[in-house]
């Protein structure tokens, strides 16, 4: 009999904790999942399954208006934001039940409640104590708001998809994954949408004909974006709120949606204390088998700041457990992770950008840039780019780009062909489906010519 309570005790029921979790259970492990919010964690409860349903709802705004160009008489629609947010919070407490339901069927014990370490076996859970040989980090992140005056009047994405009214005017401060993802649902929807980015471009990181085409086709479709602009302050005035614009200028709306980052939830949960070392972001450092510097205890997703995907600290979570439960050590491979950004029009990416790839050897860039056979007759001005970025040397594809309808669906398959090392020649051979968006990938044959 162990002289534990259980197997594994996991902090954190989200993508990461609950993977890990239900399969030590299913394994036979004697599992208990500590949560103090919802089982589902951000992605499921306050991230990527509420925006999708939003950006779905969104969607049709333009859907109705392009109908017309195909003949359909589009009278009398109207929207009703609460409609949109209960419907979606309907879809949440069933999918809730669905995680609960997995915990159970793997015999998990769900313990609601904020956890704290309290040595390296130990985890308290408002003043019950649980013992377990392994204790694994799956507490993720949350936003970081800058430290401004009046910030308290700002919301994040937690409160932005719960918001009772619909706002005619709303500021979003950021252009990340996040910021352009609810730019794109509250234009979309109607509202004034300001975004305000402190770079010249949205989207830092990616490729850069990428960032200047999602910006363009944002601002087409009405987004206002502020760049090389920061917010000195805040200020309430009514049902207002005023900005602050460090150059002097002042806007005024209704909402304002701060999405400048997150950072991993670590604080006072008695990691310091327990010995577990803490990277200058305050990300658990682990090893390559999600170790901590405490020998029990381990970390996946968010909390430990490496890729921030929910597929990956799903990733990570079963490499854990298949590691730890299954005597099958198996790390994660972190190269050629596909990602997707459901703005409008979404964005989706895989492998190395331009400027990545040019640091390590010479690339011939392959680019086409054009309106998708939909847009011909439903008038709308917008437009698809796919780019290929290819290995000189050995004509391996390093990186493929998207921003157009469905790019996240196209650019999910074209990650088997990166992960299996596909080169350019290979891309030639491959017959199209037409007609689609998604054989240009396969048809571009000329490329970018070098400048000098
Ligand atoms: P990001 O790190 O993607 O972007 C933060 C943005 O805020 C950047 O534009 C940054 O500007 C700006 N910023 C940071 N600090 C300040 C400041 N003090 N004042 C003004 N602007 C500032 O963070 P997000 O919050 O958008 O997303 C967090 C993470 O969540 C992402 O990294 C991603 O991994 C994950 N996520 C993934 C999604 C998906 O896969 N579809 C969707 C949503 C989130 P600058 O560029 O100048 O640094």
């Amino acid at each position: 009999m162990s002289r534990y309570d259980y197997d594994l005790v996991t902090l954190g029921a989200g993508s990461g904790g609950v993977r890990a979790s239900r399969l030590a259970g299913g394994y036979g492990a004697r599992v208990a999942v500590v949560e103090k919010s919802r089982v589902g964690g951000t992605c499921v409860m306050r991230g990527c399954v509420p925006k999708k349903l939003l950006v779905y709802g969104a969607h049709y705004a333009e859907d109705f208006h392009d109908a017309r160009g195909y003949g359909w008489t589009v009278d009398g629609t109207g929207f009703d934001w609460t409609t949109l947010v209960d419907a979606k919070n309907a879809e949440l407490n069933r999918l809730e039940g669905v995680y609960q339901g997995i915990l159970r069927d793997n015999k998990v014990t769900l313990v609601e409640g904020a956890g704290r370490i309290v040595d390296p076996h130990t985890v308290e859970v408002d003043g019950r104590t649980l013992t377990a040989e392994k204790i694994l980090l799956a507490t993720g992140g949350r936003a970081v708001l800058p430290r401004i005056p009046g910030i308290e009047h700002a919301i994040t994405s937690d409160q932005a998809l719960e918001l009772r009214r619909l706002p005619r005017r709303i500021v979003i401060v950021g252009g990340g994954y996040i910021a352009v993802e609810f730019a794109g649902i509250f234009r979309a929807l109607g509202s004034e949408v300001t975004e305000i980015i402190r770079a010249d471009a949205l989207l830092r990181g990616f490729d850069e004909d990428v960032r200047s085409m999602l910006g363009s086709e944002m601002e087409k479709k009405g987004v206002v974006i502020r760049r090389g602009s920061t917010v000195r302050s805040l200020e309430k005035k009514g049902d207002a709120l005023l900005l602050a614009l460090a150059d002097g200028e002042t806007l005024e709306a209704d909402e304002v949606l701060y999405a400048t980052g997150r950072a991993p939830n670590t604080r006072d949960i008695g990691l310091e204390e327990a010995g577990v070392a803490l990277n200058d972001k305050g990300a658990v450092v682990v090893d390559e088998w999600n170790r901590s510097s405490v020998d029990s205890i381990f970390a996946v997703g968010d909390c430990t700041d490496r890729i921030n995907l929910t597929p990956i600290a799903i990733a990570e979570g079963r490499a854990f457990t298949e590691t730890n439960f299954n005597r099958n050590p198996i790390k994660v491979d972190y190269e050629n992770v596909a990602s997707a950004v459901f703005s409008l029009p979404p964005v989706a990416t895989v492998g190395l950008t331009e400027a990545r790839a040019r640091a390590r050897g010479p690339v011939t860039i392959f680019l086409t840039r054009f309106k998708g056979m939909r847009h011909t007759l439903s008038g709308r001005d917008e437009r698809t780019l796919m780019k290929l970025v290819v290995d000189k040397a050995t004509d391996r594809v390093l990186g493929c780009h998207m921003v157009g309808a469905d790019a996240p669906e196209i650019v999910q398959g074209l990650a088997i062909a990166l992960k299996c090392g596909a080169t350019k020649a290979q891309f030639d051979a491959t017959v199209g489906i037409h007609p689609t968006a998604a054989e240009e990938f396969v048809t571009m044959r000329v490329p970018v010519p070098e400048t000098p």
